[in-house]
């Protein structure tokens, strides 16, 4: 069986892990911590890169820091996963839902303006696939509207949207690096300030409501509690895990994008025959071969060809089920425009397996796959 994931170690994340083990910090914020969050401020060119336990922390702590309160409106795409929607509206946020572009799956920025009333708060574009959204037009609403940009760079890490690493650009973002995303460390996040307003309060939410990050830096003489907040950062163990990752970094994007390529290549007279439609990466972008997905015709095509690449052995996926569909969709969140785009791809989306390791196996998943389009 080929398995839709495959998580990928490097081969020194146990010996990090036993480093952190004999230095005797296992807490977080010691040096792998460190390590990974200098990394991240170089690569992204964020001001700021605080580690969390998932991305959905980061999020989480995005929401508190936005200031959302009850009644508030958060805009966001439909299709994404569920924790863009669940960090807002654990503040009593109201999600809402505005279609995706047809060729990149992103949120169709010419739809944002509609959706904004007097009580939105914040705009949270997805870069689905790790292609990014339009962010130009969407900080212009954003700034034109008094809005803040929360990224969702979930799938997003080491894109880039016009030479501009992805979590870069809103005033925060979010990063995962949950097994299933390119740099993992099993569960694992990390939330990106742009916004250096927001940093001093991000510390404290991070440290359970305390002013415990300026104790250890020696700025107050005692550390208290001063706001809400929660525990959201990862003990060493993760972050040293992590480290093992980001060294690789570079190798590992440069692998995934090899075995992306030739997926791409194969399925291109598929496409050309109307059997699939292939991803799209703006000209403006370059992405990080986060997922290799293909659209096919219909549902009943979608379910033939993952039925038949099962029985060959094959694990394909599909996602998601659009928030605005879903049950806390309907009773939380609301709807603006029509959601077309959403409605139909989510119903045709396939996800091809795609984890380093797959390369020897890779010409027959395409064969079986083409024999299956065909
Ligand atoms: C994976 C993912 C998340 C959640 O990440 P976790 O680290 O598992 O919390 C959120 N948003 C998107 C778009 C994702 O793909």
């Amino acid at each position: 069986m080929i398995p839709f994931n495959k998580p990928y170690m490097t081969g020194k994340e146990l010996w990090y892990i036993s480093q952190a083990h004999a230095a005797g910090h296992l807490a977080g914020d010691g040096q792998f911590t460190r390590n990974c969050s200098t990394w991240l401020e170089n690569r992204i060119g964020c001001s700021k890169a605080l580690l969390t336990h998932s991305c959905t922390a980061a999020l989480e702590m995005a929401a508190i820091l936005a200031d959302i309160r009850e009644g508030d409106e958060v805009i966001m795409p439909s299709y994404t996963f569920v924790s863009t929607a669940n960090a807002f509206v654990l503040r009593g946020a109201v999600p809402v839902f505005v279609d995706v572009r047809g060729d990149t799956l992103n949120i169709d920025e010419n739809r944002i303006e509609a959706a904004i009333t007097p009580r939105t708060k914040a705009i949270v574009p997805v870069h689905y696939a790790g292609v990014a959204c339009e962010m130009d037009s969407i900080m212009d609403i954003a700034r034109r509207h008094g809005l803040l940009v929360i990224e969702d760079a979930a799938q997003g890490i080491m894109s880039t949207y016009k030479g501009r690493p992805l979590g870069s650009i809103g005033h925060l973002a979010a990063l995962s690096f949950h097994e299933t995303k390119n740099i993992i460390s099993g569960e694992g996040g990390a939330l990106l300030i742009n916004d250096t307003s927001l940093l001093t309060r991000a510390e404290v939410i991070r440290e359970k409501g305390t002013n415990r990050s300026q104790f250890f830096r020696g700025q107050v003489d005692k550390y208290t509690w001063v706001d809400i907040g929660s525990s959201y950062l990862p003990g060493e163990i993760i972050a040293a895990f992590l480290w093992a990752q980001m060294e690789e970094a570079d190798a590992i994007n440069k692998r995934r994008l090899g075995i992306w390529s030739t997926y791409h290549q194969w399925f291109r007279s598929v496409e050309e025959n109307g059997g699939c439609r292939r991803p799209l990466i703006p000209r403006d972008c370059s992405h990080n071969a986060h997922m290799y997905y293909l659209l096919l015709p219909s549902l009943d095509k979608r379910s033939r060809f993952i039925d038949q690449l099962k029985t060959r052995g094959i694990g394909t996926v599909f996602h998601y089920v659009p928030l605005h569909s879903a049950p806390m969709g309907g009773k939380f969140g609301r709807v603006s425009g029509d959601m077309t785009h959403t409605d139909s791809l989510s119903e045709r989306l396939v996800r091809m397996p795609l984890w380093l390791g797959l390369e020897d196996e890779q010409a027959r998943i395409i064969q079986e796959a083409i024999i299956a389009l065909s």
